[in-house]
């Protein structure tokens, strides 16, 4: 990495112009809430457990005015704030909110890397023919995202990810007397040195306490203390492999490429209930419920599933799983319930159960196999014909998930009594009488397989 005649800069910063983004949507959990409940705007709004072990997921700036922040014990966060509204949050609604930003992100550009459910980097530097300056693409992001999320994200453009990262810290909105006081929302830190030599050693990659003590004990306090010592004192007093990336950093080395979105391989919801549950019918809500949330993440991956796996743990700890292959992908809710409350209707519960999973895997791209869109389906524009081409489509489609369903009760059985509940295209339905409620039975669309 040295080179002698660009002085103290790596050759990566002496070369490229800064075109790393970082985009980072500001206080998202609660400015989502907001959004939703105008009666919200100008509260202090704090998400997260209202409980006594309860933990602040994310707040507004009026809850920021009063000391509050995220991962604060809500209990804490109370006494500073003690007229704070506080919400529970909703994590699928957070999941379709975040769709939507990577949708506005890869208009602008194929390289994101998401980073949880409200922040990306961008690589824009392939773009900057057709869409110009950096600079101007982080402030058209913030501007399309204000048009079409409603809410307002900052973004900071650097040559690397950690330097952008650190600006678009710079470009938040600050918490005031009054509440929000607006930032500056885009931050480029072109003379990057300058911009990061200031900052207290902390704001560094890979500085934890523990090692933010070591080089105080060293008398370093900013970054630019830890550039002007010599690496092998880093590595003394660090070890080689912490040593040498702490200098790099400081000298603005982050060689760190933006690496998009590899699609997962599975997408997957559990949960382990307060109480053991017994009774089917609450099984099989939960289960619908875990699905609708399965189906939000496979819809903001842009991808449907083609399998279906239900996990129960039962109060002794022991565990079953089933699954169910189809060639169908299938990204709704319902579709996916009403695999895995098949999947759980087959199994034998003797005991209460503890946990309860849905996941979806044999991920494909969303559009390139057949796929159900029942719920997604936009509103037909005006006629009737549309709508009857919808129903019959959705019919047609439910009829394939049926299908499933009918091989799956073949394969396994139904160990549950009577049972208690079916999953319909509407959502739960508890029939009373069998009548054989979905249609004509079944052939073709499944291959069913164990795990
Ligand atoms: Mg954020």
């Amino acid at each position: 990495m040295d080179d002698a005649a660009t002085g103290e800069g790596s050759t990566a910063v002496a070369r490229h112009a800064p075109s790393i983004l970082h985009v980072d949507m500001d206080s998202f959990f609660a400015s989502v809430e907001v959004l939703d409940d105008p009666r919200l705007a100008g509260k202090p709004v704090i998400v997260g457990g209202s409980g006594a072990r309860g933990v602040v997921a994310s707040c507004t700036y009026e809850a920021r005015a009063f000391g509050v922040h995220s991962a604060m014990p809500s209990v804490r966060a109370r006494q500073l704030c003690p007229h704070a509204v506080f919400v529970d949050g909703h994590a699928s609604r957070y999941a379709e909110v975040s769709a939507q930003l990577h949708a506005v992100l890869l208009s602008f550009t194929p390289l994101v890397e998401p980073i949880g459910l409200d922040e990306a980097f961008l690589d824009v530097s392939g773009s900057v023919r057709l869409l110009g300056a950096p600079v101007g693409i982080a402030r058209a992001i913030r501007t399309r995202v204000a048009a079409e999320l409603s809410l307002d994200c900052s973004v900071g453009v650097g040559r690397s990810k950690m330097i952008a990262k650190l600006a678009s810290r710079a470009a938040k909105p600050t918490a005031g007397p009054r509440g929000k006081r607006p930032g500056p929302g885009v931050v480029e830190a072109a003379d990057e040195l300058r911009f990061l030599h200031p900052m207290p050693v902390e704001r560094l990659w890979g500085v934890g306490p523990a090692t933010a003590k070591r080089l105080r004990d060293l008398g370093v306090r900013t970054v630019g203390d830890v550039a002007a010592l010599p690496e092998q004192v880093l590595v003394r007093a660090l070890g080689k492999s912490l040593g040498t990336h702490l200098a790099a950093l400081s000298h603005g080395q982050d060689l760190d490429p933006v690496v998009p979105a590899r699609p997962a391989k599975s997408v997957g919801h559990e949960e382990t209930f307060a109480e053991d549950v017994f009774d089917r019918g609450a099984l099989a809500r939960h289960a619908l419920r875990m699905a609708e949330s399965v189906a939000v993440h496979l819809r903001a991956g842009g991808v449907a599933a083609r399998t279906v796996a239900v996990k129960v743990k039962l109060s002794d700890f022991s565990q079953l799983t089933r699954a169910h292959t189809m060639e169908i992908g299938i990204d709704t809710g319902t579709a996916i319930a009403a695999i895995a409350t098949a999947l759980l209707d087959g199994m034998e519960l003797p005991l209460g159960v503890r946990l309860l999973g849905v996941s979806a895997s044999g991920l494909h791209a969303a559009g390139s196999g057949r796929q159900l869109r029942f719920e997604l389906d936009a509103a037909p524009s005006t006629a009737r014909e549309g709508r009857a081409f919808d129903a019959a489509r959705r019919q047609e489609h439910w009829e394939e998930v049926m299908s499933a369903v009918d091989a799956i009760r073949r394969r396994f059985g139904t160990s549950a009594v009577g049972t208690a509940s079916m999953v319909g295209p509407g959502g739960i339905v508890v029939p009373g009488r069998r009548e054989a409620p979905w249609g004509p039975p079944a052939e073709g669309g499944e291959s069913s397989g164990r795990t």
